[in-house]
């Protein structure tokens, strides 16, 4: 079993800043951060298999999660020029998905299975297929926050860091595994 050092350079590696671990078991999934998705205020409800209504339900998305015993939550964490620094927002974004794409690469010949979130789902394509179907069903990332994921919670339970200050922001992915 691959252990919470080994995460750590691997995590590294991929340019990403922290890691930490959680047990899955003890993961609250929150139909408020759900209802967060709702809102709508990033775009992509209905737009993608990685959003809501695509990955169903908060307990379709828990059962999922729940077939595996261990969750691993990695960030990397960028600066901004002030907080309304919208272009280094996106363009931090864009990159965490490389980063998260790369991690995953690296911790993939340690893992069985697993299933890999990230920060506002999948960027595996420009344009997600959605509704037509997936292009690369075994490449989705379903976005983290559809899943209800509390990502502050998870932080301190993980003992990372949420918030890295001033003019920064960071982004988070999620490994259940
Ligand atoms: S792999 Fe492509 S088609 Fe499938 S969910 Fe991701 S972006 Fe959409």
């Amino acid at each position: 079993m691959i252990t919470i050092d080994e995460f750590q350079e691997l995590a590294a590696r991929a340019g990403l800043t922290d890691c930490g671990l959680v047990e899955a078991r003890k993961i609250n999934f929150s139909h408020d951060v759900r209802k967060m998705c709702e809102q709508n205020t990033c775009r992509m409800y209905g737009k993608t298999w990685a959003c809501p209504p695509a990955v169903g339900t908060i307990e379709e998305c828990r059962d999922r999660c729940l077939q595996y015993d261990r969750f691993l939550l990695f960030s990397c964490k960028y600066d901004l020029e002030d907080s309304f620094d919208f272009e280094g927002m996106t363009a931090a974004m864009a990159d965490f998905k490389v980063k998260a794409r790369a991690f995953e690469a690296s911790v993939k010949p340690c893992l069985k299975r697993y299933l890999m979130l990230a920060n506002e789902g999948c960027g595996e394509c420009g344009t997600c297929a959605y509704p037509d179907p997936c292009r690369f069903p075994d490449r989705v990332h379903g976005s983290i926050e559809a899943y209800g994921l509390f990502v502050s919670e998870l932080a301190t339970a993980a003992g990372m860091k949420y918030n890295n200050g001033p003019n920064t922001v960071t982004y988070f992915g999620g490994l259940f595994y």
